[in-house]
């Protein structure tokens, strides 16, 4: 006899712990199964997110920002620090004890819930079973009236680059270097290789990053890749866009990579390689053959507008199923299955999910960018605002940066906000309750923000779409 439960979570990141406490909060019983091994060898909730994505990576980002700001702004406030040193060890550690806090934090909230945690691999057999493999290889099986995967997803490797761990590394490898590389490889300009590259760089390493399209960042608005791209030469980040690796070689504790770009056959020689091209849906072992849950060309779960995979009872959320690969998307799509399981009305916007890069200048945008309305043949008006106008910003020395609103020429609704500056991570979510509001871009521009504020800009772009912002020429 198994353990019958209301619904079992295969899978404790964003997605599933967060789809398992909302399924809590309304009365159903609730088993998450989970397999992630932390840094102690003991389970680990949380997820990539939590364990080596979102959590560690901001903390080093924060971490790295500080030691940075000690050269790079400091001295144009006055203030000289001589002789600043990182000792990584504590660097790390720091990183270490904020994902401890975090994972044993969502241990508490699945107590807290009555969530019953399992530890091990859990595959999803015929009828709603779910066998789970322990750590020690002891098998057992529990079962669901239904079931949610939220199996994730890992890096994609390539098949010249393989993940070695010591000279080819992934994300988890970069959140855990125990001494800054003299020189660090990047294949990949996105999202991942932008944020870690960064950190890196700012304790010194000499970071080279390939990107293989001809365009930088080319998934955000295309004024705000070339702002971002200039800052981050400044910065000493070199990205070569249109720059195709080929080879990989280890030669005397070096890696060469082989790569062609525009100039023709080129070898970069670093100490690591930190291989960010992206990441794939997770699902291995996690569906015996005859369950009729199906993958896509992609590898990812299929589901419907509701997360239901066809299968009676099964549904899948977050990473392992279209759409983007952020850990709020996750959460929001678990939110709503739980509301969805327990006959209640759940909801996602799949249209006004924000997009944030935590570099410096941070980026940030929700909406549809200038290009996608082109494609689309939506009419739209502009207005930007720069940061260098914005009396904090300069207050700060971070006058670097604007935010760009998109509205509709004629119904005037923001169809999408562009941002990157300091502190647009959190500059964002004014532009995605407006969006979710359909508000228009008078609107924003008739609200009172706070002076002297960041949020200025927001302001001043709303009303430049109308060509009446104040404080430049329009
Ligand atoms: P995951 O977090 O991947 O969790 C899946 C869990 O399921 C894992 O614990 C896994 O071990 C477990 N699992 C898988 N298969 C099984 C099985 N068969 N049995 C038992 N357990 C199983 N997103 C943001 O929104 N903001 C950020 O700042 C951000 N930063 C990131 C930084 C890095 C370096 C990385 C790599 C990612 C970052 N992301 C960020 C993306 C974010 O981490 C993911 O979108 C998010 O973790 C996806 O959540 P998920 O619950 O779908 O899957
Ligand atoms: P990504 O999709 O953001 O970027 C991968 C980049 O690698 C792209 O620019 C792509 O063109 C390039 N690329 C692909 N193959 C290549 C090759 N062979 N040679 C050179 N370049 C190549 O992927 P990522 O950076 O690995 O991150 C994975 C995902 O994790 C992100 O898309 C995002 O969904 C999530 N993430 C989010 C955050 C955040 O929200 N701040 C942070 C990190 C990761």
């Amino acid at each position: 006899m198994s353990d019958k439960f209301d619904v079992v979570v295969i899978g404790a990141g964003p997605a599933g712990y967060v789809a398992a406490i909302r399924a809590a909060q309304l009365g159903l019983k609730v088993a998450v199964v989970d397999a992630f091994v932390g840094k102690d060898g003991k389970q680990a909730l949380g997820g990539t997110c939590l364990n080596v994505g979102c959590i560690p990576s901001k903390a080093l980002l924060d971490s790295s920002k500080q030691f940075f700001n000690l050269s790079h702004n400091l001295p144009a406030h006055g203030i000289t620090v001589e002789n600043a040193k990182v000792d990584l060890a504590t660097f790390i550690g720091r990183k270490d004890k904020i994902v401890k806090q975090f994972t044993g934090g969502i241990g508490q909230l699945f107590k807290a819930n009555k969530v019953t945690p399992f530890f091990g691999k859990g595959k999803l057999l015929k009828g709603n079973q779910v066998e789970i493999t322990d750590p020690e290889g002891k098998v057992s099986q529990i079962s669901g009236t239904n079931v949610i995967l939220a199996s994730g997803s890992v890096p994609i490797e390539l098949p010249f680059a393989k993940f070695d761990g010591t000279y080819i590394i992934d994300n988890a490898g970069a959140l855990d270097l125990t001494e800054v590389p003299k020189r660090l490889g990047v294949i990949g300009a996105g999202v991942i290789g932008l944020e870690l590259g960064s950190v890196w760089n700012r304790l010194g390493a000499d970071v080279t990053v390939l990107e293989a399209l001809p365009a930088f960042l080319a998934v955000a608005d295309a004024d705000v890749a070339k702002i971002a791209a200039k800052e981050f030469a400044k910065q000493g980040l070199k990205i070569k866009i249109n720059a195709k690796a080929s080879q990989v070689e280890i030669k005397d504790n070096e890696v060469h990579l082989s790569y062609t770009d525009k100039d023709g056959e080129q070898v970069l020689v670093v100490d690591k390689l930190l291989v960010a091209v992206g990441r794939r849906a997770y699902t291995e072992g996690l569906l015996a053959d005859d369950v009729g849950v199906k993958l896509d060309e992609r590898g990812r779960i299929v589901v419907d507008d509701h997360n239901h995979t066809g299968v009676d009872g099964v549904w899948a959320i977050g990473d392992a199923v279209r759409g983007p690969m952020l850990a709020h998307k996750g959460s929001e799509e678990g939110v709503a299955v739980a509301e969805w399981i327990a006959g209640k009305a759940g909801h996602i916007d799949f249209d006004t999910i924000p997009w944030v890069i935590y570099t410096e200048p941070e980026i940030a945008w929700a909406g549809k960018t200038e290009a996608q309305l082109k494609e689309a043949g939506i009419p739209y008006k502009v207005g930007t605002f720069p940061f260098a106008a914005i009396g904090r910003a300069v207050a700060m020395n971070e006058a670097v940066g604007q935010v760009k609103v998109l509205a509709h020429a004629e119904t005037d609704r923001v169809l999408g906000v562009h941002m990157v500056g300091p502190g647009v991570s959190e500059l964002i979510a004014e532009a995605v309750v407006t969006m979710e509001f359909k508000g228009s871009s008078e609107d924003l521009a008739r609200i009172v923000h706070a002076h002297p504020t960041l949020s200025e800009a927001v302001h001043e772009a709303a009303l430049a779409v109308d060509k009446r912002a104040i404080h430049k020429g329009n």
